[in-house]
């Protein structure tokens, strides 16, 4: 296969002497404008909502779409203290990344929690990696737990552990008895000097919803820290909250809550709208219009002509496809506003491209931004709309928004102390195209 740029190639001049003959970052047809200075306010909401609770940012699967290291640096100026990620290497990379810059002035290292990991040497070795550089650690499982012990007695220190208890979502964690007996074992590890049993946890499986599911966990959860009590147990954390928990339910919210959707300004409540819970949504997709062309009545539109065109009109072909991570399931139903006006996806979404009807006085041309989802202030359909119309959640359109895509970070929050961009970051802000989407 021969090399295709990507959005992270910025520098293509090896000599630094010589300008890079083109930045791919700006040069890729479409972006993802997040706005970090939302991100901070949305974590300021989050924790007025849970004033005596600390906030954990969850910023799993590269912060749900939005750029890890960036909107890391925001959520912490916006007060969270912890952040978490699901996956080890994840934790691993955001630990690294945040001390690559880390200045002076910075607030101190955040806590740092992690809990997908499965056995095996090469996890041995990452496991090893993360408790040097002081990252918390779950176990959900006597495997996991095992693991952990292995690695701190390696290291030499003692793991920072946070012990997983299913209280009901039948997911990660152990259920209520069998979770007793690994507690047991993990206070015996501590007195061995291998971990600090630091955190109790457990995670919510409908507290969106009008249910007394959660009830039901909390009475488990409460249980299990009786149980922890009684076992001499001292804990520094207690925590269940996600969004929909820390929003909607104050009696969830223990010593941490941890949203990860809302931060980035997302509802996780269906029928009530980011505004409804003070959250401003971070992430604007944009394409630009690659052509604009007249089309007769009766031409059928896109693969296998699923739109017919109903009178002589103007169609405006888009740069972004399946291969992007739109859903192709919004294939004649997708919303997408260019020039002021809304419009539908016409036919088939293809891998890189889509296709608009947008009409015969359309006044849209070559090179106009289309927006697919944006805070919807402008009238702008949101990743809610999408949701909807791909029959999926907004963290799913988020989230898998493709890695070509390129990140472009706008707004201060997070970057005061940050030095120049690195321009070989995935993730590095991107001074120009901010100034043109901020204008
Ligand atoms: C994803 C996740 C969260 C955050 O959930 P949201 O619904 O996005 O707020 C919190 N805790 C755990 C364990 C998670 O996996």
């Amino acid at each position: 296969m021969s090399p295709v740029p990507g959005p992270t190639d910025a520098d293509h001049a090896s000599d630094p002497a010589t300008p890079p003959a083109f930045s791919a970052r700006t040069a890729f047809p479409a972006r993802a404008v997040v706005d970090l200075d939302a991100i901070a306010d949305n974590v300021r909401r989050l924790r007025q909502v849970a004033a005596r609770s600390e906030v954990m940012a969850v910023l799993k699967a590269d912060a749900y779409g939005h750029g890890l290291l960036p909107s890391a640096r925001a959520a912490l100026a916006g007060g969270a203290t912890w952040l978490g990620v699901a996956q080890l290497v994840e934790a691993i990379r955001l630990r690294e990344g945040l001390a690559d810059r880390t200045a002076v002035t910075d607030p101190p290292a955040p806590r740092l929690l992690t809990w997908i990991f499965s056995p095996g040497p090469e996890t041995h070795r990452a496991l090893v990696r993360a408790i040097e550089l002081d990252i918390d650690l779950s176990a959900g499982s006597p495997v996991a737990l095992d693991a952990v012990v292995a690695a701190a007695r390696e290291v030499g220190r003692p793991a920072r552990l946070h012990l997983k208890v299913d209280t009901g979502l039948a997911r990660g964690g152990q259920f209520l008895e069998p979770w007793t007996a690994m507690l047991a074992d993990a206070l015996a590890h501590e007195a061995a000097g291998h971990v600090a049993v630091v955190g109790l946890w457990s995670h919510l499986a409908r507290a969106e919803e009008d249910d007394d599911t959660t009830d039901r966990q909390l009475d488990v959860f409460r249980e299990a820290l009786r149980r922890a009590d009684e076992a001499g147990a001292r804990v520094q954390v207690r925590h269940l909250a996600n969004s929909a928990g820390t929003l909607l339910r104050p009696d969830t919210h223990f010593d941490l809550v941890r949203p990860g959707l809302s931060v980035f300004g997302l509802s996780p409540v269906p029928g009530r709208s980011p505004a409804d819970l003070g959250l401003t949504p971070a992430m604007r997709l944009e394409a630009d219009v690659m052509l604009v062309k007249d089309a007769p009545a009766g031409q059928g539109v896109s693969y296998g002509h699923t739109y017919t065109t109903q009178r002589a009109t103007r169609l405006a072909d888009l740069p972004l496809g399946y291969a992007d991570g739109i859903p192709r399931h919004v294939s004649g139903v997708g919303p997408v506003q260019v020039a002021g006006r809304r419009h539908t996806i016409a036919g088939r979404v293809c891998m890189d491209q889509m296709v608009l009807d947008v009409g015969p006085d359309s006044t849209v041309s070559a090179g106009d931004t289309a927006v697919l989802w944006g805070s919807g202030r402008d009238g702008e359909p949101t990743a809610e709309d999408w949701a909807r119309a791909a029959g999926t959640i907004s963290y799913e359109i988020v989230t898998r928004l493709g890695a070509r895509v390129p990140r472009v970070h706008v707004g201060t929050a997070g970057t005061a102390a940050t030095p120049p961009a690195d321009p070989t970051s995935p993730t590095a802000p991107d001074p120009a195209p901010s100034q043109k989407t901020t204008a």
